[in-house]
C-alpha cells in the first residue's frame, strides 16, 4: 500500500529519522490556524506540498478540475519562504484541482490534501532509496549525490553515480556500510556523523515499518549542516498488516483504482491493464502464462485476475462483475485449473454469474483438472453461448479471434 508523504514523514519521525514540522489539511479554512501553530513552534518559512500518490510533484502542472484545459499553476510543491500569504494563495490553487506529473499520466490526480510544512534552506540535495533486491534476496540501499532529480535518469545516463550497499538480513546495516555510503556521498565532519546516524535509523525504520520501498529524494544538507528528509515516499507491505493494526487509517481510497479497490474487498487479486481481453484465472503463475499467450495470439489482456485457489461460485460471479465494469473489455477468457478448486464448482459459478449478470460479449472457457468432465456437462447443458477450449493456446487464439469478428 502506498501512503502520502505527510504520513510517511510521521512514521519516519517516530523512528528517529529527522523530518521537518508540518501539518496536513484538506480544507483551506484550516490554513491560517496551521500557520499559527507552526509559527508557535518556531517555524518561520513555509512550503506547500500537494499530497498525491505519485512523484514528480515539483515539476508537475496544475489544471482546473472544472476545465481541464485551464492551467492554474506550475508545480505541485511551492517553497514560499516567509510569505505565508503567498503560500495561502498557492494552496488555494492546488486544493481541489488536478495535478499532472510524469508519474500520474495525462489524467492527473485531484489534490485533496496539502502538507503545510516548515520550508528548509539547504545547500545540498542527495538521494536515498531502500528496497528489496530480489535477485540476491537482500535489501539494497542506493545512494546518490544526484538528489532532487529523476533517479531513473541518473540510473540510465550516469549509473556510476549510484552507490549500492546490500544488507545481510542477519546482521542488519553494519556501521562500516553506513560509513561507506557517507564516503561515497563525499560527506565530511559533523555532516558525515549525522548522515551515518540518519541512514542507520532510516534502515531500522524500513525494517520496523515493514516497508517494501522507502525513498528519500531529496535528502538535504541544510544551511546549518543538518541532515534531513525533505521528501519521503514509503510503500508498506500489505502482507505484514497483521502486525500493524494502526495502518488501517493510512489507506486513502481516493488514490486507488476503484476497480482494484472493489476487487480487494472480494479477496480477488486484480490489476487493471489497458487491453481488451478480460481474464479470469486461478493462480498468479497461470494468470501470467495466460496473459503471455493472449499476447502471443495477437490479443491484449485487460487485466490480471487471480481468483485464488478456493474459487467458489460467488468468487467467480464477483470476478465477472469486476471484469465487466471495465468498459474496454470485449471478450472474456476463463482459464481455471482444477486442483484444490473443482471445475464443476467453477462451472456452476460461471452459469450462476451468467444468469445474474447480463453478459453480451463472447466468453471462452477452459476448465481442466479435477471434475473437468462434469464441468463441461454443466456448461453444455446451461444453454449459454460459451466457447469452449481444451488447450491454453487454443483458448488464447479463440478469444483473440472472437474480438476481431
Ligand atoms: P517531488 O517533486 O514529488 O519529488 O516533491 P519533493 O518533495 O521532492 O519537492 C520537489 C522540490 O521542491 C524539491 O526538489 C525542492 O527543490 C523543492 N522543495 C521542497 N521543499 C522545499 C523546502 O523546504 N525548501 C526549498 N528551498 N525547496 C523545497
Ligand atoms: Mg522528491
Amino acid at each position: 500500500m502506498k501512503i502520502h508523504e505527510y504520513q510517511a514523514k510521521s512514521l519516519l519521525k517516530k523512528n528517529g529519522v529527522p523530518v521537518q514540522d508540518g501539518i496536513a489539511i484538506n480544507d483551506m479554512k484550516y490554513y491560517d490556524e496551521v500557520i499559527k501553530v507552526l509559527r508557535d513552534k518556531g517555524v518561520t518559512q513555509f512550503v506547500v506540498k500537494s499530497q498525491i500518490h505519485a512523484g514528480g510533484r515539483g515539476k508537475g502542472k496544475v489544471y482546473s478540475k472544472d476545465n481541464r484545459d485551464e492551467l492554474i499553476a506550475e508545480g505541485g510543491v511551492k517553497f514560499v519562504g516567509k510569505d505565508a500569504e503567498k503560500g495561502k494563495e498557492y494552496a488555494s490553487k492546488l486544493l481541489g484541482n488536478i495535478l499532472v506529473t510524469h508519474q500520474t499520466g495525462n489524467e492527473g490526480k485531484e489534490v485533496r490534501t496539502l502538507f503545510i510544512a516548515e520550508g528548509i534552506d539547504y545547500k545540498k540535495e542527495l538521494y536515498i532509496g531502500i528496497l528489496l533486491d530480489r535477485a540476491v534476496s537482500r535489501n539494497v540501499i542506493m545512494a546518490s549525490t544526484e538528489g532532487g532529480v529523476e533517479i531513473e535518469k541518473v540510473a540510465e545516463e550516469t549509473p556510476e553515480k549510484i552507490i549500492k550497499v546490500w544488507v545481510d538480513p542477519s546482521g542488519g546495516l553494519l556501521s562500516y556500510q553506513a560509513r561507506e555510503l557517507a564516503f561515497g556521498l563525499g560527506l565530511e565532519g559533523e555532516v558525515f556523523k549525522d548522515f551515518v546516524k540518519f541512514i542507520t535509523n532510516l534502515y531500522k525504520a524500513y525494517i520496523n515499518l515493514d516497508a517494501s520501498l522507502l525513498e528519500v529524494n531529496p535528502l538535504v544538507i541544510t544551511d546549518d549542516n543538518k541532515v534531513l528528509a525533505l521528501d519521503a515516499k514509503v510503500t508498506l507491505d500489505d502482507n505484514a498488516f497483521f502486525r500493524h493494526k494502526d495502518y488501517d487509517g493510512l489507506r486513502d481510497e481516493n488514490e486507488e483504482d476503484p476497480l482494484e479497490l472493489e476487487a480487494s474487498k472480494y479477496n480477488l487479486n486484480y490489476i487493471k491493464l489497458d487491453g481488451n481481453v478480460g481474464c479470469m484465472v486461478n493462480g498468479a503463475g497461470l494468470a501470467m502464462g495466460t496473459m503471455d499467450l493472449i499476447k502471443l495470439a495477437g490479443g491484449s489482456p485487460a487485466n490480471f485476475l487471480d481468483v485464488g485457489g478456493t474459487a467458489t461460485p460467488e468468487t467467480v460471479e464477483n470476478g465477472f462483475k469486476i471484469i465487466l465494469s471495465d468498459k474496454n473489455v470485449k471478450a472474456i477468457l476463463i482459464n481455471i485449473f482444477g486442483g484444490i478448486v473443482r471445475c464443476d464448482r467453477v462451472a456452476t459459478g460461471v452459469v450462476q454469474a451468467a444468469n445474474n449478470i447480463h453478459i453480451t460479449i463472447p466468453v471462452v472457457v477452459r476448465l481442466q483438472g479435477t471434475n473437468a468432465e462434469e464441468a463441461k456437462k454443466i456448461l453444455d447443458e446451461s444453454g449459454l453461448n460459451l466457447i469452449s477450449a481444451i488447450t491454453l493456446e487454443e483458448a488464447a487464439a479463440k478469444v483473440t479471434e472472437a474480438i476481431s469478428n
